[in-house]
């Protein structure tokens, strides 16, 4: 085939995908990347950051992402890389706590508290590590019992290697007490990683009037137990995908990691993916760059304002919230979400459904406007009275 003929050949196939611009996609947590990344992907296309003596300016660049993620989560000092994901975030701070409690004890299946509402990548970690996972009972606001969590600690024999809290739960963006998570971990020497694989792009710029008091919003490295986080910027942060994030307390981590890679500019390798590309660190650190504090803060204020004209009409035509918005996720109550979720599928709309409740869950990123919501009510509302 020539260049042409290939060209028009994969156009057909792009057309078969949904375009973010068309505000179907309601379910989603990734969104149309920022311009500037488009021009910055073809700049870095052939760099690999899994032989980064060889790509020393994007490792550098690559430091510089962390360090300023690091500053807005109060870190000055992280260590930690861009990812493929928010999957590959977790079972790297997973595969850290798992070799520590290895180090510690021989013949001990590692233990964690890991709530109900975690995203599915700590059930790859628990197969992959035969990882021992305790769930706790969860309270009316989706977050873990942390009364539950400190009795069980207290009473149970049971050593605790790690918890896992989550700053923006996926199905329907509840933050766990991780104030509290990380004052048990301390009095009790426990790893604390925090996923806030979708959260750490939006908890820093939410304005004091979208926060609710049934919440904790404090996640970050801050709060002295917290060792690490996941923060994927191919969410929030509007960086192209593949660009998730790991960030750990310090430097000392990376001993857990590292394997040898003797054939590599670098004699270790401490990433879950070998080969990857730089494109997701030069998109981050030039989105970061471009949008500022003040650019995420109105960003999120934008989807948060959406987030409650959806809340608001949804009410009015009888949906109910299953929590009032934390972040920009709804999760509507429905009886038969998986018959109400194919049904709208079929008139062109995609939202997803919950597994923690009965519900339909709509994701507000940046590419949905009012005219998507107002038009998508109308379908839902459609489905329902027929
Ligand atoms: N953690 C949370 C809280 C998420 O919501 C998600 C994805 O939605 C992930 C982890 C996994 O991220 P990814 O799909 O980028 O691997």
């Amino acid at each position: 085939m020539d260049e042409k003929a290939v060209l028009e050949e994969l156009k057909k196939y792009r057309k078969m995908d949904l375009k973010y611009e068309d505000g179907a996609i309601l379910g989603s947590m990734c969104t149309k990347p920022h311009p500037i990344t488009k021009k910055i992907s073809d700049m870095f296309f052939e760099t690999n950051l899994g032989d980064p003596g060889l790509f020393g300016g994007t490792k550098k660049l690559e430091d510089e992402v962390i360090n300023n993620i690091g500053k807005f989560l109060n870190n000055p000092n992280p260590f930690g890389y861009i990812i493929s994901g928010g999957t590959e975030a977790n079972i790297t701070a997973m595969r850290v706590i798992n070799n520590i409690a290895k180090a510690k004890r021989k013949n001990h299946k590692t233990t964690l508290i890991i709530p109900e509402t975690a995203h599915f990548s700590f059930e790859k970690a628990r197969e992959m590590m035969d990882l021992n996972i305790i769930s706790p009972p969860l309270t009316k606001h989706y977050t873990m019992d942390i009364n539950y969590i400190h009795d069980f600690i207290e009473d149970s024999n049971t050593t605790i290697d790690g918890i896992v809290g989550i700053a923006g739960c996926t199905e329907l963006g509840a933050i766990d007490n991780i104030k509290e998570l990380s004052k048990i971990a301390e009095q009790n020497n426990i790893f604390l990683h925090v996923d806030a694989a979708f959260g750490g792009f939006v908890i820093p710029f939410l304005e004091n009037k979208y926060k609710l008091d049934n919440y904790c919003y404090e996640f970050d490295f801050s709060l002295n137990s917290v060792k690490s986080i996941t923060i994927d910027p191919h969410k929030m942060g509007l960086a192209p995908i593949p660009a998730g994030g790991i960030l750990f307390r310090n430097h000392s981590f990376k001993k857990y990691l590292d394997v040898e890679a003797p054939y590599l500019t670098d004699i270790h390798q401490a990433t879950l993916i070998g080969t990857r590309s730089g494109v997701g660190v030069a998109s981050t650190w030039g989105v970061m760059k471009l949008l500022g504090e003040k650019g995420y803060k109105n960003l999120t204020s934008e989807c948060m304002d959406k987030t409650h004209y959806l809340v608001k009409k949804a009410k009015n035509l009888g949906f109910k919230p299953v929590i009032d918005p934390v972040l920009n996720i709804v999760a509507l109550k429905d009886d038969n979400p998986e018959e109400t979720c194919l049904k709208l599928r079929k008139m062109g709309w995609f939202v997803s459904i919950c597994k923690c409740v009965k519900a339909l869950r709509i994701i507000i990123m940046p590419h949905v406007e009012k005219e998507h919501i107002d038009k998508f009510l109308g379908a839902l509302g459609s489905v329902k009275k027929n």
